[in-house]
Parts: structure tokens; C-alpha cells; sequence
């Protein structure tokens, strides 16, 4: 085993340590963190739908009628009704034939990724790809290679270069810590010239972007023989838990049958199903919360740019602030904290080196006056 206390000790030397705070609350605009209350900038309930009581409704209806557990995994015993209902709707929201319910977004995308590779495979990953999906790539069988941040250069370099006849191009959809958009167009053009496949993780654009939130690939237009493997998760815009795979009816009975982190453990409870398909369907419906939160984006971008805050280009709900050092970001955190804010604060290995920031996310739950709460704090703890 490693020396685990050395390692402890460095991460504190430069400010690397990472601690939980206790919630007390739900989620929501304002949150309750180690009894203290705060407005919540740091959470992927994009939509405000965690606590909504449509969904809490739903949840509570889901145990009375098939109690808490899910008893095994899908193909024993476990996948119900609600299971079942839930991925038709997703496949039918994202223009897919199929879809198929993973526990996790980390699982989904290990599962997904080597189940799909093998030994003569390539697989080309965006450098600032999501952790599941790099250790996705790694864990796979496949030839492991990282092409720059959005550069179709590189990747199309590295496609030229290929040996392999079998290759997946994996992407975020939208970067889970930069906020920008993929240039999947651009991918999928490549992907086709070179004879590529293309998977996308859409956990932060599903519910977002796209026609009533459909996601990232219907925003662009991509169908599922442009983006074969379409990924996203619940657990973020749809604000309750899970994931799941959408595409073409031999990838799903494909992963059936071969993506172990789907085979080998135990369905998520049914009421979470059952909480996921009425938020799914306020999710669709109501665009008025898609509006509120574009409106919002605008007026924080508007307000900090006011500050001369230096901003990343990203129209999405994740709007960071690079500052560069993980000792500013912490000594900045503390300060929005004691200001009653709470913002994500994001350091290496999460990030790259010298790029720490706040990741500051905004929902259609906060209010005008929550923003600009947020913008006089960042204007006063500014360093
Ligand atoms: C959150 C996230 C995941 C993991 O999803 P979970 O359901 O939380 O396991 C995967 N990919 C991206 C881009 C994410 O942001």
C-alpha cells in the first residue's frame, strides 16, 4: 500500500486536500452547508428540479408501489415497469431508438466504452474529457490516445495516423469544467471521412440545449448515425439520479448483453425511475425554465464582464472563473462563503495545473437578485 499519510500531507501543502461539508437542506437556490445558509452556486440542478414537488410526489408514489429496492439487477429480477417506461421515454426525447438506464454516469461510460472496444481498437479522447470517460478509455482494450482540447487538427492528425481499422472518437458534449460546447459538427465530419465512430457524454447539455432540452446532438442536428453512442445523465439537469446510453437497437442489445457495469450490479430503486420520468417531463415541457436560465447566463456574463472579470467563452450554465492557484481559489471560496455564497472550487487533478478556478454554475431556481448578489461578492473579494 501507498504512504497514505505522505500523501495526505502534500495534498494539504498545496492546497490540495479535499473535504465534504454536510447539507441539511435540499437543493435548491439557497442551501443549507454546515448550518450555515447559502446561496447555492455550485450544484447541476440546472433546471431546479431536484426539489420539485412534481417530482417528490412522483418518488413517494414510486415506493408505495414497488417499495425501495430493486431487489437484482435488470436481468434477473430487477427491471421493472418503471425501468422500462423511463428508457422508452428517454429514447423517444433524444431521437434514438433505444435507450438503456445505467445506475451511474461512471458507470455508463466504463461500461459503455470497453464493452465497445477491443484489443484491435482505437479510441481518440478529448484532453479534457470527464474522468469516467478517460478511465473508460484506459480500462478498455483498446489504444489510448488524448487529442487537444476541441482541436480538430489534432484529432484529425491522430486519425490520420491510425492503423486501426476500428475507432471511437469520445467527447464531452459540454466540458464539465469549461463550460464550451463541443464542435461536434466538426467530429462528426472527421469521424466519417476516417470511418470513426462517435460517442458523446451529454451530462451537462441534456435538459439544457437542444429542442424542449432534448440535448447537445439534437441541438446540431446529429442523428444516431452521426453520433452512434449518445451518453447522458439525470442526476444533473433532470435533478435526480442515474444515466443512460441512447442509440440504435443492436448498441443496445449489445450492452445488454456485454457492458458488465450494466450486468453486474443491482437496478436502481424504481421510485427513482418513477421521480426521473415527471421530471423528465417537466424537463420537456417547460421551456419557460430553459429561458429564465439563458437569461441568466447573460446577465451574470453581462455583469462580470462589467468587472473585468476575465470569463471563459461558455453561453452554458457553467460559467467559470480561472484564477490559477488552488491557495486563491480556496482563500476566494472561503471569502464568497463568509459573504453567504457557495461557488465549486475546482483544483488539479480535476483541472489542469495552474488553471484552478470557480466553477460557478447557475440555475432557472436562482432569481435577477441572486445574480447580482454574486456579482457585488466576486466585485468585493475580488484579490
Ligand atoms: C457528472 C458527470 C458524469 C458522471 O455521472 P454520474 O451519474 O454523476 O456518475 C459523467 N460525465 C460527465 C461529463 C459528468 O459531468
Amino acid at each position: 500500500m501507498r504512504d497514505i499519510r505522505a500523501a495526505l500531507q502534500a495534498r494539504r501543502e498545496q492546497s490540495l486536500y479535499r473535504q465534504r461539508r454536510v447539507v441539511t437542506s435540499p437543493q435548491g437556490a439557497e442551501i443549507v452547508v454546515d448550518g450555515q445558509r447559502l446561496i447555492n452556486f455550485a450544484s447541476n440542478d440546472y433546471l431546479g428540479l431536484a426539489n420539485h414537488p412534481e417530482v417528490v410526489a412522483a418518488f413517494h408514489k414510486g415506493a408505495e408501489q414497488y417499495g425501495v429496492g430493486s431487489g437484482a439487477a435488470h436481468l434477473i429480477c430487477g427491471h421493472s415497469h418503471a425501468h422500462h417506461a423511463l428508457e422508452e421515454e428517454l429514447a423517444a426525447a433524444t431521437g434514438r431508438e433505444r435507450a438503456l438506464l445505467f445506475s451511474t454516469g461512471y458507470m455508463a461510460n466504463i461500461g459503455a466504452i470497453t464493452a465497445l472496444l477491443g484489443r484491435k481498437s482505437l479510441v481518440l479522447e478529448d484532453k479534457l474529457n470527464h474522468a469516467s470517460l478517460i478511465d473508460g478509455g484506459l480500462y478498455s482494450e483498446a489504444r489510448f490516445r488524448r487529442y487537444q482540447h476541441a482541436a480538430m487538427s489534432s484529432l484529425s492528425t491522430e486519425l490520420a495516423n491510425a492503423e486501426e481499422s476500428d475507432k471511437l472518437i469520445v467527447t464531452d458534449a459540454v466540458f464539465s469544467m469549461d463550460g464550451d460546447i463541443a464542435p461536434l459538427p466538426d467530429i462528426v465530419e472527421l469521424a466519417h471521412q476516417h470511418n470513426a465512430d462517435v460517442m458523446i457524454d451529454d451530462a451537462h447539455g441534456f435538459g439544457v440545449l437542444g429542442e424542449n432540452g432534448s440535448g447537445t446532438a439534437n441541438h446540431f442536428g446529429l442523428d444516431q448515425q452521426q453520433v452512434s453512442v449518445y451518453m447522458a445523465t439525470l442526476g444533473k439537469a433532470i435533478g435526480s439520479f442515474g444515466a443512460f446510453i441512447a442509440g440504435s437497437t443492436d448498441l443496445i442489445e449489445y450492452l445488454i448483453n456485454e457492458a458488465r457495469t450494466y450486468v453486474y450490479t443491482t437496478a436502481l430503486p424504481p421510485a427513482v425511475a418513477e421521480a426521473t420520468r415527471a421530471a423528465l417531463r417537466i424537463a420537456q415541457q417547460d421551456n419557460s425554465r430553459r429561458e429564465q436560465l439563458q437569461a441568466l447566463i447573460s446577465r451574470f456574463r453581462q455583469g462580470a464582464q462589467q468587472l473585468g472579470l476575465q470569463l471563459m467563452p461558455s453561453q452554458t450554465p457553467i460559467q467559470p472563473v480561472v484564477l490559477g492557484e488552488a491557495s486563491d481559489c480556496l482563500a476566494m471560496g472561503e471569502k464568497l462563503k463568509q459573504r453567504g455564497l457557495l461557488v465549486g472550487v475546482v483544483r488539479p487533478p480535476t483541472v489542469p495545473q495552474g488553471t484552478a478556478r470557480l466553477r460557478i454554475t447557475l440555475t432557472a431556481a436562482h432569481s435577477e437578485n441572486h445574480i447580482d448578489q454574486l456579482l457585488s461578492a466576486l466585485e468585493a473579494a475580488r484579490v
